[in-house]
């Protein structure tokens, strides 16, 4: 194996770099740009490795900011954080406490690099929040020319609504300023109910709690839903229920019995039964927001994620579950969806629409395609947009349908780096470009 294996996190995204490069400042960066133009090389550019979807392949140049995490800048008045791209949610996390600050919202893991998270639209539930992006004020982009530019909502205004969600294609973001928040608390209660109840009182739900997300187990009736609300009560860092679900369920147990699943496929049905039948019929945790919303996630799996308008949610999830029925798929993981605040990021899968999302795990090392596909055609049917850091089939011709502000995008990407030095092959597909002259 190359000294330069990489592999992201479930291992779905293998390949040899010629070169990983680590610069610890903005100067770094930019020389490194600089001499992967001066070869006539690409350059991508990786946070965590945490995207199913092969954005950062390259036989050339692949840039990691992990020498490059910490605080630029703090503005106390108007709660806003500087911080370098490179930066982990977890370490972001307590660098904001310590300042007490907090993001206002973030998704189910906390190892992402902020940067990694931003440019794939990462995102996590609760419809008055957006999906991560929306909390950046400004981001400072280094280009293909080794030009510093800086962006926000009232200068380079164009620049910034392309870069907010840009999949490491107009260059390197070196800092990024957040709204942040007053540090919070959070109470977070897990508990278990039917389908039937789910979706009686699922408007309900969603407006009365202020992060609202449910797991269905398929094969089953049973919903597990997740409601997190502002409290000043005491932490409750794990209660015997929060260690059963997180160790016990979500990973230890989960990952034997999955392992089963991948012998003999046909047990996944009385898999999902079992999982769903042990739940616990409650689970609390108090603590501060940024220990609460992070879940550990030792079991790996294959994910596809799709956003559709919130209206279409109840129709969609009918046709997955009926699709269970019809193709007995043989998946044991709990679908989640989520919901959220639409936005006006041009490539954010939330643009113009207040949303529910949908995710898809299948255990890693199973086959996924036919779920995943058939999955895909219904979200599809409901003016679906996949997640970009999330396992889907869609190219140019139909990302171009779904985002009105598509060439918009592609001029500046053009403008940026008339090169392509941020250009894979995989980018060539999602946006239609041709390949290079020889
Ligand atoms: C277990 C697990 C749980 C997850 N949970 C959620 C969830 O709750 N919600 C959700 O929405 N997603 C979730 N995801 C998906 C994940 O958040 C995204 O794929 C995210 O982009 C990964 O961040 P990363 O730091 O690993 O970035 P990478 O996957 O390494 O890179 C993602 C993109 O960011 C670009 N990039 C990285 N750094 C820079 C930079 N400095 N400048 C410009 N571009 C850059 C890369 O080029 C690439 O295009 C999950 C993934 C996993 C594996």
């Amino acid at each position: 194996m190359s000294k330069n294996h990489w592999q992201n996190w479930s291992g779905i995204v293998q390949f040899n770099p010629q070169k990983i490069v680590y610069p610890h400042t903005e100067e770094e960066i930019i020389a490194a740009i600089k001499k992967s133009v001066a070869n006539k090389q690409e350059l991508r550019v990786v946070g965590s490795g945490h995207s199913w979807t092969p954005l950062v392949e390259t036989d050339h140049t692949l840039m990691s900011l992990d020498n490059y995490q910490g605080v630029v800048h703090i503005d106390k008045e108007k709660r806003q954080a500087t911080v370098k791209a490179g930066t982990k949610l977890k370490y972001l996390g307590k660098l904001l406490f310590e300042q007490g600050l907090a993001m206002e919202n973030l998704g189910d893991i906390d190892v992402q690099a902020i940067a990694g998270a931003i440019s794939t639209g990462t995102h996590g539930t609760g419809i008055a929040f957006g999906i991560i992006p929306t909390q950046i004020v400004a981001l400072r982009l280094i280009t293909a020319s080794g030009e510093i530019i800086n962006c926000s909502a009232s200068h380079n205004a164009e620049i910034f609504k392309a870069a907010q969600v840009s999949l490491g294609a107009l260059g390197v973001i070196s800092h990024i300023t957040l709204q942040c928040v007053p540090a919070y608390k959070l109470k977070y209660v897990a508990s278990k109910q039917t389908v039937a109840d789910c979706l009686q009182n699922l408007q309900h739900n969603i407006a009365n709690n202020r992060n609202y997300e449910f797991y269905w187990f398929p094969h089953t009736d049973t919903i597990q839903p997740k409601c997190s609300n502002l409290t000043n009560e005491a932490p409750i860092e794990r209660s015997i229920g929060n260690f059963f679900n997180d160790y016990l369920i979500e990973n230890g147990l989960f990952g034997a019995i999955s392992t089963i699943t991948r012998i003999k496929p046909n047990t996944s049905a009385a898999v999902a039964r079992l999982t769903a039948a042990v739940l616990p019929q409650t689970e609390v945790r108090i603590n501060w927001s940024h220990k609460v919303y992070a879940t550990p996630r030792l079991v790996k799996f294959n994910e596809m994620e799709y956003n559709i308008p919130i209206e279409h949610f109840e129709a969609a999830f009918n046709d997955i579950r009926a699709a269970f029925d019809e193709h007995k798929f043989e998946v044991h993981f709990p679908i989640e969806c989520r919901f959220l605040k639409g936005d006006d990021i041009w490539l954010s899968p939330a643009y113009g629409r207040d949303s529910a999302h949908i995710s898809l795990h299948v255990f890693k090392g199973k086959p996924y395609q036919h779920y995943f596909n058939t999955c895909e055609a219904i979200l599809q049917k409901y003016n679906g947009r996949p997640h970009w850091g999330k396992m889907h089939n869609c190219q140019a011709n139909k990302l171009s349908q779904m985002y009105p502000h598509w060439n918009d995008f592609l001029a500046i990407r053009q403008q940026l780096d008339p090169q392509q030095l941020f250009i894979n092959g995989y980018l060539r597909l999602l946006f239609g470009l041709d390949l290079p002259k020889a």
